[in-house]
């Protein structure tokens, strides 16, 4: 675990560093607005060494903003995400979204105003899939398709022991409940929780939390799951009593929007996951 280093540049955008003896990675690399904080933090770890690889969980602002940033001060490094990461930021409207919602989040967390950034440098350089390994010298990194969450979703498993799962999987809040996270499929969400659940790693990084302590490692899958059939089964109970996508959002928020989760994510952000997971399981009702 020592050559695995949190880089973390803010709250809400986690990102690893991880030292091989020849290469280094970094896995997610946060918001926009970390960047700076980012940067500082991976040139202290790196000393003499440059950054080699930015692997990217998937395409979400919240994972890949301070790409750009970071490929000013590495020229040289490489954007490793799924072939559908590499297909939406080539669209337009994507990027814009991303940019929208990274200047919110400056916003949000207090942080400075973003600086300008050209939308050509936020890309994926090389497409990497499922069983692919990359091997930084003394150290592997494994890349694992995990579905769900989003269409391009990837876990990366380091040394067969420490599993960064993709949030298809869902992920740990500060009070170490598990949320499910299933956005474009529950089903591929529940069959990436088996994907992990059998690899059995030593330690857990939780998206957006970071290391799982070892109490909760233990069963840390079964929460998972547990979360992803407790929405399901709210959503799906409403909807056979006749409530329309709207009524159940609204039950929903009075049941899950907890204390926690309205410390966590802004209620926009909250309503528009649930909406989606609503939708989703509704959609896949009956393919059950
Ligand atoms: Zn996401």
């Amino acid at each position: 675990m020592n050559k695995i280093v949190d880089v973390t540049g803010g709250k809400g955008g986690n990102a690893f560093l991880i030292l091989g003896e020849e290469k280094t990675a970094l896995i997610d690399c946060g918001m926009a607005y970390c960047a700076p904080n980012l940067i500082s933090n991976i040139k202290q770890v790196l000393n003499k060494m440059t950054l080699n690889y930015i692997f990217i969980s998937h395409s979400h602002y919240d994972h890949i903003g301070a790409i750009p940033y970071l490929k000013e001060e590495w020229p040289n490094s490489r954007v490793l995400g799924a072939e559908y990461a590499k297909r939406i930021l080539n669209r337009s409207n994507a990027l814009q979204t991303i940019r929208g919602l990274s200047i919110q989040a400056a916003a949000f967390y207090d942080s400075d105003a973003i600086k300008e950034y050209d939308d050509k440098m936020l890309k994926v350089d090389d497409t990497i899939y499922d069983g692919d390994i990359l091997d930084l010298g003394n150290l592997h990194i494994k890349v694992i398709e995990t579905l769900g969450h989003t269409k391009c979703s990837l876990s990366f498993l380091v040394n067969n022991e420490t599993l960064f799962p993709s949030e298809s999987t869902g992920y740990m809040s500060k009070s170490r409940k598990i949320y499910p996270a299933f956005i474009t499929s529950c089903s591929q969400a529940m069959n990436s929780i088996h994907i992990c659940q059998k690899i059995k790693p030593r330690f857990i990084i939780s998206p957006h939390f970071g290391l799982v302590n070892e109490s909760d490692t233990i069963n840390y899958w079964e929460n998972c799951i547990f979360a992803i059939e407790e929405t399901q089964n709210f959503i799906l109970h409403l909807s056979e009593q006749g409530y329309n996508e709207s009524q159940i959002l609204t039950e929903y928020e009075k049941k899950f929007r907890d204390e926690q989760s309205r410390l966590e994510q802004p209620i926009n952000a909250f309503r528009l996951n649930s909406q989606s997971m609503i939708k989703t399981v509704l959609k896949e009702k009956f393919h059950l």
